[in-house]
């Protein structure tokens, strides 16, 4: 068998409804491309029998390679196992449940033919999602804008194409905590956005609670930016500044005026809200050491129960 040029990964968790949907779409649209592609189903620990699903698949086509986890190990890190095998001049990430027509990854191929090492597709509009996860994606797509260092692009997901010089610095950098739209455009090379409408999805429910986009958020900006830590400076710059002034009121007014100020609501006030103030903080430093514990652990980023070689006796 030849080597693929394209890649394509898809992560599963618990897909059992949209796989028989997936794979035919990808098949017709990579056959397309006129070259050998391979398609890399991750399964993330899926209890609802889709890893079946994914070793039939296996069994029949043999561009179909299956990693197969220990347990969920979550969607980033389910992606990066896909990002690992992959053989590909160019490596294209998918959802497995349709929201990313897997049609556009044509015009992705089209700007990489162009010479764009990252084509990265942005959603122009979202259909299918509720009021809530729109508004709370928007806010935290121009949230990150700002505060990190690294540009990336508004509304993009994971959907995109990478061409292998990418892929291989993205082999390499083995953190526990990812944020992979960062973590590509962190990369840098030529990139290029190309707009399509992201669909509903095709059939289930999201594997994405709120729980867990808040994780992704938090692994955002901690990868990113040290913003939130650099905030506790400014703020015991302001506190400290306006506590000089105030010293200096009472002082003058008490030398001046004879007037005393007392209060000891006031002064609770204060105390409790420094304390929080102070407690806040050490929550985010407390973020920042935990990511510092786990990377120090040096673990291993997943656990391969079935890799793609278990499944090679069925190539011709
Ligand atoms: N996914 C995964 N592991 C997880 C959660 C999700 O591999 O722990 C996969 C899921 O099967 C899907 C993709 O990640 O292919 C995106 O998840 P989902 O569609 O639920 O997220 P949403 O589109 O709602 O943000
Ligand atoms: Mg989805």
């Amino acid at each position: 068998m030849k080597p693929p040029v394209f890649t394509v990964i898809a992560p599963i968790y618990n897909e059992l409804e949209n796989l028989p949907e997936l794979y035919p779409r990808v098949r017709d649209v990579m056959d397309q491309t006129g070259e050998p592609w391979e398609l890399i189903l991750v399964d993330d620990g899926s209890s609802d029998g889709s890893t079946d699903v994914i070793r039939k698949l296996a069994e029949n086509d043999a561009r179909v390679r299956p990693v197969i986890f220990a347990r969920n190990f979550g969607h980033q890190i389910a992606v990066s196992a896909g990002i690992d095998f992959s053989r590909g001049d160019a490596v294209v990430i998918i959802d497995a449940d349709l929201q990313d027509p897997p049609e556009v990854i044509l015009d992705l191929i089209e700007q990489w033919r162009a010479g764009y090492e990252v084509v990265y597709a942005v959603r122009e509009e979202r259909e299918g999602e509720s009021w809530f996860k729109k508004t709370t994606a928007s806010l935290f797509y121009r949230l990150i804008f700002r505060i990190t260092d690294v540009n990336i692009p508004l509304d993009t997901g994971d959907f995109r194409l990478m061409d292998k010089k990418v892929v291989a610095v993205m082999k390499q950098m083995r953190e526990k905590h990812r944020f992979l739209r960062g973590m590509s455009a962190w990369v840098g090379f030529r990139q290029i956005g190309v707009k399509y409408k992201r669909k509903p999805r095709y059939a289930g429910e999201t594997k994405y609670p709120f729980s867990k986009m808040l994780r992704l958020a938090l692994n955002a900006v901690t990868s990113f930016s040290y913003f939130p830590l650099q905030l506790a400076t400014y703020l015991g710059f302001i506190t400290t500044g306006l506590s000089v002034i105030a010293i200096l009121v009472v002082g003058i007014l008490r030398l001046t005026t004879g007037i005393t100020l007392l209060g000891q609501a006031t002064t609770l006030i204060m105390v409790l809200f420094l304390g929080g103030v102070q407690l806040i903080f050490l929550g985010i430093i407390g973020e920042y050491i935990g990511r510092i514990y786990d990377e120090s652990k040096g673990r291993p980023l997943y656990i391969v129960a079935e890799s793609p070689v278990d499944f090679e006796g069925t190539e011709d």
